[in-house]
């Protein structure tokens, strides 16, 4: 899966799916690798309503986000300001990383530092 808990997405598809103009983006509460689906903070929001009843006597309206495909979501860089497609590469130190295919900046390190793979 190419996102992470607590990373930043642009929703690009989908009911909540931003424009040009006006992209979506959220933070990624939960990932579910095996649906392939992540939950995106505001994003695919359920209503249920409840009544009034005598634990709670006003009745209102429970919120949560459902999960979405996660193929609804790019990356999101900085430097493009956009949801962008990511490569995975050794950074200098040997450490693994995400980087922007577009700009080449790096996104999140994915692995602690292996003296195997830095460069000298
Ligand atoms: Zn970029």
């Amino acid at each position: 899966m190419h996102i992470r808990k607590d990373d930043t997405v642009e929703v690009i598809a989908g009911d909540d799916a931003g424009t040009a103009k006006s992209r979506t983006t959220g933070r990624v509460l939960r990932v579910l690798p095996g649906e392939n689906k992540v939950v995106v903070e505001g994003i695919n929001r359920v209503y249920k309503h409840l009544k009034p009843n005598r634990r709670n006597a006003q009745g209102g309206r429970l919120s949560k986000e459902m999960p979405i495909d996660a193929s609804n979501v790019l990356l999101y860089c900085g430097t493009c300001r956009r949801g962008v497609r990511i490569g995975r590469r050794y950074a200098a130190d040997g450490h693994k990383e995400r980087y922007c295919k577009k700009c080449g900046t790096g996104l999140g390190t994915l692995s602690k530092p292996r003296e195997a793979y830095a460069r000298k």
